[in-house]
């Protein structure tokens, strides 16, 4: 019905967009006529989808017309939210940093976006936090979701983001999901994954997970695993690869050190928590001594998996005739210990040789479509500049030479990480927050600790958006932000892809783009010089400044005109030629000598490492007897503030549940809809029970969706945190289940 009032008399027309949605980044085509977008399609000229949606991206544009979009600004007057114009909000805003910075100092101030900015909006909040105010306050919710891909990336190989591209999947005969359920989190690479199945028939698919979900249902073999048990699990694969000589000697030889890390590294539960990562060399000898703790027959308690399947997995890592793809995104990246069950994969790659060719190859997906491209790239962290680090005094001469800054300007010292930044909010060292494109009062762990720290005296808010959310409740001011095709822009998607949209369409009343809404404020803030760009032509201008950071056969960008006219380029783009395997010497044009070249390390070699199991900072006991685990269904992306407004997929999943495996189920005489509270050390919640239905976690385990911003999961998770990282697990913390 709601699709059938939107169709319209006259001619659609018809332009490119990647989705709003997911880290796949699907190249789509929207249909526009009467100035509205009217209807989607898979663009069959998209290398990324070739056609196909999930159910997301067929509804995506629904999501712009939301019946309560905001439309004008609003600022809180003797507690209770008005409209102002956006001058005056704006006005506001910059009155309110300068007063700040004035009274508590430039780290009084920060700035918290997300992997859903564009490029640009990313590259004017470093440029303005960073290069102008001076501070490293910035940071973005991808925190929460990749921290621990880019620092295992980083320790492994020296750089950032996969090696490999969407295209492996169509060369791979196995596939092993470490705690991915792929099926609902990244639906159109899943089925590219199933349709090489069909037709190839040579084709396996592993699901290594600590529930069963869609995609153990279609997987060939679903392994479940105890939370926190994949560290085992990998250093068990990879002793059984060094007892039955499965080891790719030469390539080893040629092109690994082994590296011993830190051990016992703690959680982060303390309110300033320090720590420093070390990297000793170590022989292959004591490497395999190391392994010697990880026989499978001893780690089956431990991991609850048995001997013979930890010894099958091994084997098809270990078979040389076999290509295999290891994919992973929160269920590796959330965890107490994410940097180490990334380079634990990467182990098990390197070890076998098989690495960065076509079918081969670890690949960590990531869950938001500018993850890779705002976070990582432009570096919209706090220990980050773009293409560069703030530690790095070559990094922070070339940004101040471009930006026309003094390089005193950029502090060398990073700030707070986003745990951090919310603790120093609530101590009072920060006393301004700006949040841009994501909701933080629905996402952030042990919610309810946060969320006081932004009500307390003496906190200014700024929350920009395009629907009301938990986080704008909390505002002192809120501006309506233009969506998506409301605006131009640039993603990066999971596999190094960029992908440019253009404005198809008018933002409703005084709604404006974040980068815009950044650039008036710092113009108010007196940094003209900084922002120099006409409101017409700003975004391509952004992106000519912005590559000259990008250059050479490792970095570099395409041109603006390149990415209008393609469905996506994957950087780095060299001679006017994407690269699709990077450090591998037949397709990468940076390696020395035509062979393998891991450059971002010495002597070009990557990094094996020693990482033990180490058990999560809280686990079920007597008064919390169950794991809790929290995640994403496939028809509400993030916290669900725009897939909620479209009616078909809030009729799907229209609240949140908690899923229990059927025995529970049985013992504590709870059935589907029954009403279940669920109490942890930090707080409860009820919602109604699913058993059986749609997933099941295992026994003593259960899991809950965090869309619903009715029912807040995260009052009850724990903000521990990867000491590596600093990215908070959001998988396992101990409950206990109450029927009501
Ligand atoms: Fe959008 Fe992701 Fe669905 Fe593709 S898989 S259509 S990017 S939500």
């Amino acid at each position: 019905e709601e699709q059938n009032s939107n169709v319209p008399d006259g001619p659609i027309s018809w332009k490119k967009s990647p989705c709003r949605f997911c880290g796949v980044g699907c190249g789509l085509l929207i249909g526009l006529a009467n100035g509205k977008a009217v209807a989607v399609k898979g663009d069959p000229k998209s290398p990324v989808n070739k056609g196909l949606c999930c159910v997301k991206g067929y509804h995506s544009v629904m999501s712009l017309y939301g019946e309560d979009r905001l439309t004008k600004p609003l600022v809180r007057k003797n507690g209770r939210m008005v409209e102002t114009s956006m001058e005056e909000a704006l006005d506001l805003v910059a009155d309110k940093m300068k007063e700040t910075i004035a009274k508590y100092g430039k780290d009084s101030v920060s700035l918290y976006g997300s992997g859903q900015w564009t490029i640009p909006d990313g590259y004017v909040a470093s440029k303005l936090m960073k290069g102008g105010i001076g501070t490293n306050n910035l940071e973005a919710n991808a925190r929460l979701c990749m921290a621990s891909a880019v620092t295992g990336f980083i320790s492994s190989f020296g750089m950032d983001e996969p090696m490999g591209c969407y295209d492996d999947i169509d060369h791979a005969n196995v596939f092993v999901l470490w705690g991915n359920n792929m099926a609902e989190m990244h639906p159109v690479l899943f089925s590219r994954i199933l349709d090489n199945r069909l037709k190839r028939g040579n084709v396996k698919v592993i699901d290594l997970a600590t529930r069963t979900t869609r995609t153990s249902v279609a997987a060939d073999r679903s392994i479940l695993f105890k939370p926190q048990g994949d560290l085992a699990i990998a250093n068990a694969i990879c002793y059984e690869i060094i007892q039955n000589g499965w080891v790719n000697r030469k390539f080893v030889e040629s092109h690994c050190t082994f590296k011993q890390g830190k051990s016992n590294i703690g959680y982060g539960l303390e309110d300033k928590f320090k720590f420093k990562d070390e990297a000793k060399n170590i022989s292959f000898e004591e490497f395999k001594h190391f392994l010697n703790d990880y026989k499978p027959e001893n780690v089956e308690d431990l991991t609850g998996v048995s001997a013979k399947d930890i010894k099958y997995l091994a084997s098809l890592f270990g078979d040389p005739n076999k290509k295999v793809m290891s994919l992973w995104c929160m269920g590796a990246n959330q965890h107490t210990r994410g940097t180490w069950i990334n380079n634990l994969i990467y182990n098990i790659h390197l070890l076998t040789g098989k690495i960065s060719e076509p079918g081969n190859g670890p690949f960590s997906l990531t869950g938001q479509p500018s993850a890779c491209g705002t976070v990582r790239e432009v570096g919209t962290l706090t220990h980050k500049l773009p293409h560069g680090v703030v530690a790095n005094e070559k990094d922070r001469k070339m940004a101040a030479e471009i930006w026309q800054v003094p390089v005193e300007n950029i502090p060398a010292k990073p700030s707070y990480h986003t745990v951090e930044m919310f603790r120093a909010l609530d101590r009072g060292d920060i006393r301004f927050m700006w949040i841009q494109v994501t909701n933080p009062l629905v996402t952030m762990p042990k919610l309810n600790r946060y969320k006081a720290a932004t009500e307390k005296e003496d906190r200014f808010i700024v929350v920009s958006d395009v629907y009301p959310t938990p986080t704008t409740e909390i505002a002192d001011v809120i501006l309506p932000s233009a969506m998506w095709i409301e605006r131009e822009g640039m993603y990066g998607n999971s596999e190094r892809r960029t992908q440019h949209f253009e404005q198809m369409l008018e933002p409703p009343g005084e709604a404006m783009s974040d980068t815009w809404q950044l650039i008036e404020v710092g113009r108010r803030l007196g940094y003209e010089k900084l922002f120099p760009w006409s409101q017409e032509t700003h975004i391509e201008e952004i992106w000519k400044e912005y590559t000259r950071f990008h250059k050479g056969k490792k970095h570099g960008m395409a041109s603006y005109e390149v990415l209008k006219d393609q469905p996506g380029v994957q950087w780095p783009f060299v001679d006017g030629k994407e690269t699709k395997w990077r450090f591998n010497g037949k397709y990468d044009p940076a390696c020395k000598d035509g062979g393998f070249d891991f450059y971002g390390k010495p002597e070009g070699k990557a990094w094996i490492w020693v990482r033990p199991y180490e058990a999560p900072p809280e686990s079920p006991d007597n008064d919390f007897p169950f794991w809790l685990n929290t995640g994403r269904v496939l028809e509400h992306w993030h916290t669900g503030s725009m897939t909620r407004r479209v009616p078909v997929l809030h009729r799907a999943v229209p609240h949140s549940y908690v899923e229990l495996n059927p025995d529970d189920a049985t013992k504590l005489n709870i059935r589907t809809g029954d009403k279940v509270k669920l109490v942890s050390r930090r707080g409860e919640i009820v919602l109604p029970a699913s058993v059986n239905q749609r997933a099941q976690p295992t026994r003593g385990q259960v899991f809950v969706p965090f869309f619903d911003e009715a029912l807040l999961i995260n009052q009850l998770t724990l903000d521990a945190f990867c000491p590596i990282s600093k990215q908070p697990d959001y998988k396992k913390c101990a409950v206990r289940v109450e029927k009501v």
